[in-house]
């Protein structure tokens, strides 16, 4: 479907820009037909920009550029959301977005685990804690509970108790996460090995 620039009666449209990887909003700009034309055209993002009222390409005095990799229309057609991948720091002020954060890869829910579990192996001291209580005995500790796991996994996958084999790939992952922090890695570093060997 065709764009529809003229809903706000200024011939622009919003465009959402959102790192192609990671997923993060970078920043939002506006574009007119020229500058969308021109988007597609040099497969670098480039807006109108309503203080410098012209074109703008994003980058053109800092180096830090939108290279062009989809464009979606929304569900009516007045705004965009344009998927980039991003040379340097999208925000003039120097973070990664617009919102002053970091443009860092997120695994959902496994990131938030792997923030708690960095957190105990930062406060060990912390009784109450069984996370706790593995980094204090030591990574061979760690990783002959990951082995363990790891047995319990296969033990239940040649059985066909699938609550059971769910529950103990929970443990299997969890505990290897553990490990990962033990040995000062994280999941984002095997995710790389992953990506780099497809
Ligand atoms: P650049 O397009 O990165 O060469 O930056 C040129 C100028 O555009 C900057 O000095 C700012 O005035 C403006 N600018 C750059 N990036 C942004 C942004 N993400 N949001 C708003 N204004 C920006
Ligand atoms: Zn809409
Ligand atoms: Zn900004
Ligand atoms: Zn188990």
């Amino acid at each position: 479907m065709e764009i529809n620039f003229n809903k706000n009666g200024d011939g622009l449209v919003p465009a959402i820009i959102q790192d192609a990887i990671t997923k993060n909003v970078l920043m939002l700009g506006y574009m007119n037909q020229e500058a969308y034309n021109t988007t597609v055209e040099t497969k670098k993002v480039t807006f109108f920009s309503r203080t410098k009222n012209r074109l703008w390409t994003k980058g053109e005095e800092s180096g830090n550029i939108l290279n062009l990799v989809d464009i979606k229309n929304d569900c009516d057609n007045d705004s965009l959301l344009i998927m980039v991948n991003p040379v340097g720091p999208t925000c003039h002020k120097g973070s990664d977005t617009c919102w002053n954060e970091d443009n860092k890869q997120s695994y959902g829910f496994l990131s938030e685990l792997e923030d708690v579990i960095r957190n105990r192996k930062e406060n060990q001291k912390d009784t109450s804690s069984y996370v706790a209580s593995l980094f204090r005995k030591g990574i061979n500790k760690v990783a002959q509970k990951v082995g363990e796991e790891a047995v319990e996994v296969v033990i239940e996958a040649k059985d066909d108790n699938e609550e059971l084999f769910l529950n103990e790939s929970a443990d299997l992952l969890f505990h290897y996460l553990i490990l990962l922090q033990a040995k000062g890695v994280e999941l984002k570093d095997i995710v790389e090995i992953l990506k780099s060997r497809s």
